[in-house]
């Protein structure tokens, strides 16, 4: 039996949930957690048998793409069984990943196996040294080969890349010209506040949208607008002879939320409706205080039909709070 379609109260379909799996992480990217960054305590974080009972619920409600991210999930335990079993809910059409790449390599084949449909992998720089500035870890030589095995395997590669004045701007061409001959994608993300200090490093010129498709014009000037997935938080571009795309992620100026089709858990389970709202329902203690599915089908429902209609309003909605959390809690 097929799961009804789930609205919100903006009449936006909701189909799609990305579950942090784990706060924790193995690289300190600047912009994502601080070096001495206060982990969540475990018992704070959802089992593996709670996030299930999430993604099985969701499923039965209209859920059908999932996203399996963090800090770095391929650092939990046990994340390759549990993507086996969530693959087996009826409901669940679509498993993708992000990932840094640090800890995949051995387990490409088994992913393809699998089916996962997709890997976001975030790359920040092509070059070694700029790679250890912004991550704070050597570890690009082993990013770089699980990049390239990716890329020949069946699943579907998109590279991510945040980019940051003054820190890897001379990275945008170089990455662009991977798409040359792969048929991959490589999206440029804006920097957003979620860096686990507050808006301590965010600054006024920050690298947006339109510095990025400027910067791709110097070296691309042929750079043409395709048509953009339903849904789809990037908007894209051809280069003409190329054989992958570029896209732009205009995660901070916020162009897409009229078409948002995503709500996310983090580590610890919460329930986001929107990347910046301050959480709408602690569903962890919910599960651990033997809520019904019913009731917990109701409390979703409830929350999706008072979803912010975008990311400034639901910024307005934190009530004074500043966005303090790091993005390795939310999972992007
Ligand atoms: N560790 C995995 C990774 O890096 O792909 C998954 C989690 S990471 C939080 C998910 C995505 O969020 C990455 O693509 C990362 O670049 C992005 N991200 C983290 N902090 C960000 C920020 N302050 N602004 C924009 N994107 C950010
Ligand atoms: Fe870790 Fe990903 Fe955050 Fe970088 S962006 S610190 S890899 S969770």
């Amino acid at each position: 039996m097929s799961a009804p379609s789930l609205y919100d109260n903006h009449g936006r379909k909701i189909n799609y949930l990305r579950l942090a799996v784990t706060d924790r992480c193995n690289l300190r990217c600047f912009y994502c957690m601080p070096e001495n960054i206060c982990y969540s305590a475990k018992e704070n974080l959802l089992t593996f048998s709670e996030m299930y009972r999430i993604v099985r619920v969701m499923s039965e409600m209209g859920i059908e793409k999932l996203r399996i991210t963090g800090g770095e999930p391929f650092l939990r335990k046990g994340i390759m069984e549990f993507m086996h079993r969530v693959n087996a809910l009826e409901g669940i059409r679509q498993i993708h990943i992000t990932t840094n790449g640090t800890l995949i390599s051995d387990k490409i084949p088994k992913l393809v196996k699998l089916g996962i449909q997709s890997v976001n992998f975030s790359l920040d720089s092509l070059d070694r040294e700029r790679f250890f500035e912004i991550t704070k870890r050597d570890e690009f030589e082993k990013v770089k080969d699980a990049l390239y095995q990716f890329i020949e395997s069946d699943i579907t590669t998109k590279v991510n890349m945040v980019v940051m004045s003054g820190r890897n701007e001379q990275d945008i061409i170089p990455m662009a010209l991977l798409t040359k001959d792969r048929p991959i994608s490589v999206r440029y993300i804006e920097e957003m506040p979620f860096n686990g200090e507050g808006n301590r490093y965010m600054k006024t010129d920050y690298f947006n949208f339109e510095k990025i498709i400027e910067t791709l014009k110097t070296a691309f000037p042929d750079l043409r607008k395709i048509p953009d997935p339903p849904a789809s938080t990037s908007l894209n571009y051809a280069i003409p002879g190329h054989a992958g795309t570029v896209g732009v992620i205009p995660a901070f100026s916020r162009t897409f939320c009229g078409t948002c089709n995503r709500i996310r858990v983090t580590a610890e389970g919460t329930l986001k409706t929107c990347l910046y709202d301050n959480g709408v329902l602690n569903i962890r203690d919910a599960l651990r205080n033997n809520i019904s599915d019913n009731e917990l089908k109701n409390s979703f429902l409830t929350t999706f039909n008072q979803r912010a209609k975008d990311g400034f309003e639901a910024e307005q909605q934190r009530e004074g709070l500043p966005v303090t959390e790091s993005m390795s809690t939310i999972g992007g």
